[in-house]
């Protein structure tokens, strides 16, 4: 691990191929489950912006995510079309503007599970005018980012190779064209001398290799072949760390169903 924080998380990965990373990258985009608004009932909205677009804004609301406590609802046991508490969240909200125009807040949703509620409070929903009410209930459940993008947990998720530089201290005559050059900062320069100063957001630009005078170029910038850094930043739904478990538990379970297949077809 290279650094975390409680959206981000960097890693650097070694001894695999780029199949392999992108096979976890794509898990973490599309098959990771996190909990978005699917449903909402109107009761009242007086507003002037339409119950469709209202619903979209409340499904684009990332919700904190429990994926321990709930199901996805084609897994769940209940069968049921409208969901039971295992697969389902009921969140209401009834706002109104009392005192002239006032904008209405993700804050405002009242979830029935305490651990189920808005990763900000701070999304403007919708404005309302003096007098104008917005009532409604809306139902979260778990879902996969490939049947709809608010059911994504990653606002990134990439990975780059993991870079190896060589600057030569006896072919370098020290002109620094690469220090001022590279965009990423890499190098700087330490007692006359050009010094990699941070190795890993070097992004393989080459700009620092064609910047250098010397033909051929002093500097050497290569990566490995088998190491990579990701970089995960969740969209605050569930913790970076869990998003790379559950890719890699997810990818395990799809090769073993892929066996199972294979084995039925043989028979
Ligand atoms: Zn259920």
């Amino acid at each position: 691990m290279l650094g975390k924080d409680e959206t981000n998380i960097r890693l650097a990965i070694r001894g695999v191929d780029v199949p392999l990373m992108n096979a976890l990258r794509r898990i973490a985009l599309a098959e990771v489950p996190s909990m978005a608004i699917d449903e909402v009932v109107m009761i009242e909205n007086s507003s002037i912006v339409q119950d469709e677009i209202v619903s979209h804004r409340l499904g684009l609301t990332p919700l904190k995510t429990d994926l321990d406590s709930y199901n996805l609802p084609e897994e769940c046991e209940c069968k049921s079309e409208f969901g039971c508490s295992l697969c389902r969240v009921t969140l209401t909200m009834d706002a109104e503007a009392n005192e002239g125009t006032r904008t209405v807040y993700s804050g405002e949703l009242v979830s029935e599970n305490p651990s189920i509620i808005p990763v900000s409070d701070k999304v403007p929903i919708i404005k309302l005018a003096k007098g104008q009410k917005l009532k409604l209930e809306a139902y979260a459940r778990l879902g996969k980012g490939k049947n709809h993008a608010k059911w994504q947990p990653v606002a990134v998720c990439a990975y780059k190779y993991f870079p190896k530089i060589e600057v030569p201290t006896e072919k370098c005559e020290e002109c620094a064209k690469c220090v001022d050059i590279c965009p990423k900062k890499v190098y700087a320069m330490k007692e006359n001398k050009v010094e990699v100063r941070d190795l890993l957001a070097c992004n393989l630009c080459m700009d620092c290799v064609e910047a250098c005078p010397q033909k051929p170029p002093a500097i050497k910038v290569e990566w490995e072949k088998d190491a990579f850094i990701m970089n995960i930043e969740s969209t605050g739904v569930l913790p970076p760390e869990r998003i790379i478990q559950e890719a890699t538990k997810t990818l395990d379970k799809q090769l073993k169903e892929f066996q199972e297949q294979i084995k039925v077809e043989a028979k």
